[in-house]
């Protein structure tokens, strides 16, 4: 025991982490068309329609802080985080389940206003709550939640499957999320230092809601549809932009270039992050938690999108040896980094 080797999660990343994990697992089942490694997970009803399945965990302390995230918003965004994985795969989410672990300091009172916010998600995306479990935690509350979803076959997007020239594109407006958590911090800072200080969020509205209460973007899923367009590849702006174009190169093995000047931001959150003293740009590209879809297009479908106006055009899909890159306001060709959201 003694000389083993003992390695920090930090020294391998989260994304190491998982890689280094999955390697032992290999599929047993031909039903299983894609297992570790996408949005969801893929599974073949052998109809030409597939199932997807995505879970994520939310822990208190780490992903939300409940002195200023409301358990009703709570509540909504994780349902809505999960929507977020199934719309990525371009399918439709049906089913969630719902499972939570709660310390002694959670009345039945505030139980039931996380799942107001539940319901309501439940009602906006149309999926029924079939089930879950409950326990007792030591170290506040824990949320865990599953969705699952159907789409044909042939219309899954993976991260896999983005072509060279393909366009890159993505929805609404980036770096919010992160705007809206250092504002919420800032004030809980406040707040601390002197509990007679009211925070004035009014000017910080738009910011602060894209924190507390993402939209999974399912109108643009449907929309797609009804435009018959299949994204040659997707996923969701939970990690960060840039964070998420690496993981379409490494899948889809291929390069990238982007362009400074397409990149949407809002208003309220450049103003805010230069009143912070950040770089708009490098919220837009690290900031994590926005839920938009970032996705590629082939040439051919361009003319349908392009008036669309919350699709927007960033860039477009290079040869792997060209690497990732990003074309700045002045021309100049730097290389895209990702920092990503480190949960480690
Ligand atoms: P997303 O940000 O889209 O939710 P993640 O980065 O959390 O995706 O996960 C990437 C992939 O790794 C997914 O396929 C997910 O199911 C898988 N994954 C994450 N953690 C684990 C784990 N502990 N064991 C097995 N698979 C995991
Ligand atoms: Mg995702």
């Amino acid at each position: 025991m003694e000389n083993q080797k003992r390695t920090e999660i930090s020294e391998v990343g989260e994304f190491g982490l998982i890689d280094r994990l999955s390697q032992q697992f290999t599929n047993r089942h031909a039903s299983t068309l894609k297992g570790i490694g996408d949005d969801a997970a893929v599974i073949d009803l052998g109809d030409g329609t597939v199932q997807v399945v995505t879970t994520d965990l939310l822990i208190e302390g780490v992903h939300f802080d409940l002195s200023y995230c409301p358990l009703q918003h709570l509540g909504f965004k994780a349902i809505a985080v999960n929507v977020s994985d199934v719309a990525a795969m371009n399918a439709i989410p049906q089913q969630v389940t719902v499972s939570i672990a709660l310390s002694n300091r959670f009345s039945v009172e505030a139980v039931e206003a996380l799942y107001e916010g539940i319901r309501m998600a439940a009602e906006h995306y149309a999926v029924d709550v079939i089930g879950g479990d409950t326990t007792a935690s030591r170290s506040g509350l824990v949320i865990s939640v599953t969705a699952m979803g159907v789409a044909k076959k042939e219309e899954i997007s993976y991260r896999s499957g983005a072509q060279l020239n393909d366009i890159v594109c993505v929805t609404g407006d980036l770096g919010g999320a992160l705007i809206g958590l250092q504002i919420l911090e800032r004030e809980k800072q406040v707040y601390l230092a002197d509990p007679n200080m009211k925070p004035d969020l009014e000017k910080y509205a738009y910011v602060t809601g894209r924190q507390l209460r993402p939209q999974a973007r399912m109108d643009i899923i449907h929309e797609l549809k009804e435009m018959g367009v299949v994204p040659t590849s997707m996923l969701d702006v939970s990690d960060g932009l840039a964070s998420e174009l690496f993981h379409i190169c490494k899948q889809s093995a291929c390069g990238v270039t982007i362009y400074e000047d397409k990149l949407p931001i809002d208003k309220q959150t450049f103003d805010t992050a230069v009143e912070l003293g950040l770089d708009p740009i490098t919220c837009v590209l690290n900031g994590g938690e926005d839920y938009e879809l970032l996705f590629t297009i082939q040439q051919k479908d361009f003319k349908t999108l392009e008036k669309h106006p919350d699709i927007h055009f960033i860039g477009h899909i290079s040869p792997a040896s060209e690497g990732k890159s990003l074309v700045t306001k002045s021309g100049t060709v730097v290389n895209l980094k990702a920092q990503g959201w480190k949960h480690f």
